[in-house]
């Protein structure tokens, strides 16, 4: 097995998102066939790394730790060798990006296998859920692309299954009914350091315990008043054994059983069984599971059901994001943002409405991987995804986003030319279109500059410049305002240079970009940022909140834009490139006819801006 430093292989792999801090040495495992890249990440816990699949050939890699217990099962012939997973979502908000590495997980795993992946809607809780959000995750599964077939569950639909099943623990006399309050139920269970003691009514008989038990699913007893707990071990070092509730009473409506119920059965108690019941296989969830785990085996090993293992992996975190739906919702409600489908927000409605790919997530999700120890990966990836993918399929076109007007003097007056350009120089096959081109053009004001310093490539008076797919041109005089500020360039053009090549092998240094202003379409621009200032806004050090933290400038929005008439009528969800600035994608719901309106996606990677930074600092 091979080493080498990892610094090397930076420079040499296919454009590595550059915030990652990459350290240490990587090691090739056989059959790779790439030099991994590494993200490493310092936290107070230490530091901890998580290998980045950067090679083209990712057929080759090695198992992840979930595959290796499923390969070993099958290879055991455990459950005949059926890979069964879920998704199990609680339909209390929109899903974000690290739902989808849980979504990508469990669908791929089956895929993979050959087995089978239930949708299965979590909704025990009847408080927080609502039938908009089944709709969402079902709309946002469905783009991301995975087939649940006939598969979408819901856990209240075992609710009677779920009760005959307590019944059944009770009978065992692994069950009680316990009258203390919620409050009471805390004291005696005691803390981390301290053993707790068992509920005085911890011996109740098991007639006393059945009669309770249907008297509050009847309805009989207010809320909170009762609750049905599992007699395991109010000792357990292990608190989530402390005879743990299984049900409480709560005389709410359910969005799908109506009031049917007014005990609803807890998460612990709940899932295994909808696993079990579901027949599923392996069932994955996030690490903060893990110690929850002896008592999802103690339930099915007391009813001796059919048994799912449960496995645990490390949730994705992003930096400069918030994944959590109660923060999420508490954004769209306060109006910090204008709804779940916010460009800026990580949910996938979000990200779909700012122009991301399925495609590109799902790769993401991939090259993420899966580990056992939790990572917080940066933005940057997730963007180099989405680059990478939209670079192959994203017709090019040029908009200026902040116009300067650009008269040619020597160009006739009422001329007008349709000059081809390229569709996608990565795909032959988008072949070509026609621009308009006149007397009258406009530029981007940032692509000319009076006194420019070195390697400033673009216009400036007297310098030639290439105008893409058109001529060349030459500024011969900058016309100013009283505030002197540029308003308008005037130039001169090369007749021969037609298509943007010179006869006489003569070259220019800049190529920029254009519209005829005669033809141009007038459109808004929404440039995003990140939308909060700390890379962690959920752990400040001095523990303020996080909203402290959110970004005053994550919106811009540009309303003279000018983009090439090709865009007419471009239907919303259109992505594009604009040549020299990045990937854009008609807004879904505020663009129309007439009044054209595009997100940026992700920018492209400005070599300017970077030289420009370096000559700052
Ligand atoms: P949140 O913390 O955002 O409220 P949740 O875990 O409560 O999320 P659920 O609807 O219960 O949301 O999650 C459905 C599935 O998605 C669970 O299996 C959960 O483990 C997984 N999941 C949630 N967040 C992440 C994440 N950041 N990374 C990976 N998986 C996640
Ligand atoms: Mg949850």
């Amino acid at each position: 097995m091979a080493t080498k430093t990892i610094a090397a292989k930076v420079l040499s792999a296919s454009r590595p998102p550059s915030l990652f801090h990459v350290v240490g040495h990587a090691r090739r495992e056989a059959g790779e066939s790439a030099w991994p890249v590494f993200a490493t990440q310092v936290t107070a816990r230490g530091v901890s790394s998580t290998k980045i699949h950067m090679s083209e050939n990712r057929n080759k890699k090695s198992l992840n730790f979930i595959e290796e217990i499923i390969e070993t099962d099958r290879a055991a012939g455990k459950h005949h060798g059926r890979v069964h997973t879920r998704f199990p979502p609680e339909p209390n908000g929109y899903l974000h990006v690290g739902h989808a590495k849980s979504i990508c997980l469990n669908f791929g795993l089956a895929q993979k296998y050959g087995g089978k992946c239930n949708l299965r809607f979590d909704d025990t809780n009847p408080v927080k859920e609502e039938q908009e959000y089944v709709d969402s995750i079902i709309e946002d599964i469905k783009w991301l692309g995975w087939d649940w077939e006939d598969r979408l569950l819901f856990a209240s639909d075992y609710f009677e299954r779920m009760y005959e099943l307590g019944v059944q623990l009770v009978r065992a006399g692994k069950a009680y009914v316990c009258d203390l309050s919620a409050e009471e139920t805390g004291l005696y269970r005691g803390t981390l350091t301290k053993p707790g003691e068992g509920s005085p009514f911890r011996s109740r008989s098991v007639d006393e315990n059945l009669d309770l038990f249907e008297r509050m699913r009847k309805g009989e007893f207010p809320d909170g008043s009762r609750t049905l707990r599992a007699k395991i071990d109010v000792a357990s070092p292990n608190m989530n054994l402390r005879d743990p509730v299984m049900y409480r009473i709560l005389h709410a409506p359910h969005h799908r059983t109506g009031d049917t119920w007014c005990i609803y059965p807890m998460y612990d108690w709940a899932h295994g069984l909808e696993d079990s019941i579901e027949g599923i296989t392996h069932s994955i969830c996030t690490l903060e599971f893990e110690d929850h785990r002896p008592l999802y085996d103690w339930f099915l090993d007391a009813l001796d059901v059919f048994h799912p293992q449960q496995i645990e992996f490390a949730r994705l975190e992003l930096a400069y994001v918030v994944l959590s739906k109660r923060r999420l919702l508490e954004l769209v409600e306060e109006k910090h943002v204008s709804g779940w489908d916010d460009p800026r927000m990580p949910t996938i409605s979000g990200m779909r409405r700012r122009g991301y790919t399925p495609e590109s997530i799902r790769d993401f999700c991939e090259r993420i991987g899966v580990a056992k120890f939790n990572t917080r990966v940066d933005m940057a990836l997730l963007e180099f995804c989405v680059r990478a993918h939209l670079n192959k399929t994203s017709p090019r076109v040029m908009g200026v986003l902040d116009p300067l007007r650009l008269v040619i003097d020597n160009y006739p007056e009422e001329k007008e030319e349709q000059l081809d350009a390229v569709n996608n120089p990565e795909d032959e096959s988008a072949g070509t279109r026609k621009v308009p081109f006149s007397r009258v053009l406009y530029i981007e004001k940032n692509d000319f500059l009076e006194d420019p310093p070195r390697k400033f490539h673009r216009l400036t008076t007297g310098r030639e410049v290439r105008l893409r797919y058109a001529y060349f041109i030459t500024c011969t005089k900058v016309i100013k305002d009283e505030n002197g500020n540029v308003v308008e360039l005037r130039c001169t053009y090369d007749p021969n240079t037609r298509g943007g090549d010179a006869p006489d092998g003569r070259k220019v240094k800049g190529t920029i970009h254009w519209v005829s202003a005669a033809h141009a379409v007038d459109a808004e621009v929404r440039l995003y940022d990140r939308l909060f200032t700390i890379e962690n806004p959920l752990g400040d050090k001095d523990g303020a909140d996080y909203r402290t933290f959110l970004n005053p400038n994550s919106l811009e929005v540009l309303r003279s834009c000018k983009v090439e008439p090709s865009l007419t009528g471009a239907e919303p969800g259109t992505r594009v490139q604009f040549e020299r600035h990045g990937y854009f994608c008609v807004d879904i719901n505020d663009s129309a006819p007439g009044a054209l309106v595009f997100n940026r996606t992700v920018a492209l990677r400005d070599s300017w801006a970077k030289i420009e930074k370096k000559r700052k600092r």
